[in-house]
Parts: structure tokens; C-alpha cells; sequence
């Protein structure tokens, strides 16, 4: 099996069937984003994480594993880059029917498991809204919402706390992670924004993410488009950055795999 008969839409529609009618059938949906990285990546930053992890996830699988994964989705809901040219962004609406449409179908094909995986950390919280109210139509079929850098544990050791709390978008790990995947495409600057420079910050206890965080537009924080520190970026932590994320990616859809789940309702 090639890594091309993994793709959903290479398949005639009879292998489809096929495909989805296998015990425990599993599709992967890669989510990225059409939007601002910096002056130094491009547009489809998060598209080419996506992509790039769930290929080489699923090369790694063995190849009797009922599992295929869907054609990339683009264009996502990024309004907080809006204010910088290059942005295209749906509506979260458009991108909840999206889901919520492509999902039904899916399901109705037989398919058990349908995977979000995304790469582009503004639309986290759209997406595991879409799953929960694909999952409530759709009941037979699991539903996972996933975060390309969320619950990595080796990270911790790649990039420094600080960057890793406040590097928020198109930093160190995103610059050097495309250093890997695709060199030719990372551009010579290298800024440094975010917190910091801003000009106002979060009140007392209130944070840019995590424990009560404050829906930041870019426009707030950098006017390069970068939120982090990319000075340090370099190739070698981008290669021990892939390596990371598709070892924690196999881990993941391996268990997946071997499980029940979701349970029989
Ligand atoms: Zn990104």
C-alpha cells in the first residue's frame, strides 16, 4: 500500500464503501488556515504542518489499518489575523456547517471515526464545538477534535518555557518546524514581538491563552504578524520538532486504532 492509497479520494467509489464498512474505519480530516505568519512563512504555515504530520503518520501505521485521511481544508476561521492582507477567513458559522455537512456524510458511509486534525490554534475551540454537535447527529460516529502542538509532552524540552507560554504564532517552533518541512519557503527576517511590546497587557490574572484568556487580535500584540521570538530559530530543532510531533501523532492513532471506542450507543 502506497502512501497515495491512503488518500480518501483516490479511492474508486466501491473501495469507499468498502473502506468505510471495516471495524473500527477511521477518516483523518487535516484543518489548517489561510493567514498571516510573519514576513517570513507563508499563508498555508498551519495547511503545511497538517499535512506534512498527518502523511508521515500515516506512512508509519501499518499498512492493514483501516484508515484514510481527507483532502486538506485551507481555508479556516482565523478573524484574529484579519487586519493583515494575505487573510482569507471563513465565518465560524460556514466553517460549523462545514464540518457539520461533510461529517453527516461521512458517517452515513459507515465511517465509526472522523478525525479534526488541526494545525491552526484559532479555531481549537470552533472545531470541538463542531464535533460535539457532529457527535449529538451524529451518533454512531466518533468525533476528535485534536491540536497538532497540544498535549506534546516532548516539547518541553525543545523550546523554552518562555516561548513556549508566549509564542503564540509563526515563533520559534513554528519557524523552525518549517525550517524541516519546507526551507525553501521560510523568508530572511527573523522579529521578535508579542507581549512585551505590546501596549497595553492583560489585566492582573488574565492571560493572552489558558486559564481566562482574552480573545487577542494580532493587531493587539505585533506588527509583523509574529508573536513570539524567532531569533534562535534553526533547522536542527525544526527536525526535533517533526520528530516529536509525529511520534506523539503515531502513539495517538495507534491506541485510536486498537480501541473500541466510540462506544456502541
Ligand atoms: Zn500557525
Amino acid at each position: 500500500m502506497t502512501s497515495c492509497s491512503r488518500n480518501f479520494d483516490s479511492l474508486s467509489w466501491t473501495k469507499a464503501s468498502e473502506a468505510a464498512s471495516n471495524q473500527g474505519s477511521t477518516l483523518i480530516w487535516p484543518f489548517g488556515a489561510c493567514e498571516q505568519h510573519g514576513p517570513h512563512l507563508p499563508l498555508a504555515t498551519d495547511t503545511i504542518f497538517a499535512d506534512r504530520i498527518v502523511s508521515e503518520v500515516l506512512q508509519r501505521l501499518p499498512n492493514s489499518l483501516p484508515i484514510w485521511r481527507l483532502s486538506n481544508q485551507a481555508l479556516g476561521f482565523s478573524p484574529e489575523h484579519s487586519s493583515f492582507p494575505g487573510t482569507i477567513s471563513l465565518s465560524s458559522s460556514l466553517l460549523l456547517q462545514l464540518v457539520m455537512e461533510v461529517g453527516t456524510q461521512v458517517a452515513g458511509f459507515g465511517f465509526r471515526r472522523l478525525v479534526l486534525f488541526n494545525a491552526h490554534g484559532g479555531q481549537i475551540g470552533l472545531l470541538e464545538t463542531a464535533a460535539r454537535q457532529l457527535r449529538i447527529q451524529s451518533p454512531s460516529m466518533a468525533v476528535l477534535p485534536c491540536f497538532l502542538w497540544r498535549g506534546v509532552s516532548s516539547l518541553n524540552e525543545l523550546i523554552p518555557k518562555h516561548e513556549k507560554e508566549y509564542g503564540l504564532h509563526a515563533g520559534l517552533a513554528e519557524t523552525s518546524l518549517m525550517m524541516a518541512i519546507s526551507e525553501e519557503l521560510v523568508g530572511f527576517e527573523r522579529p521578535s514581538e508579542g507581549i512585551e511590546n505590546s501596549i497595553e497587557k492583560p489585566p492582573e490574572g488574565w492571560s493572552l491563552e489558558g486559564a481566562a484568556p482574552c480573545a487577542w487580535l494580532a493587531k493587539d500584540l505585533t506588527k509583523t504578524g509574529v508573536i513570539g521570538d524567532t531569533k534562535q530559530s534553526n533547522l536542527d530543532l525544526g527536525k526535533l520538532l517533526e520528530k516529536a510531533l509525529i511520534d506523539h501523532w503515531v502513539s495517538l492513532f495507534t491506541n485510536l486504532m486498537e480501541s473500541n471506542w466510540p462506544p456502541v450507543c
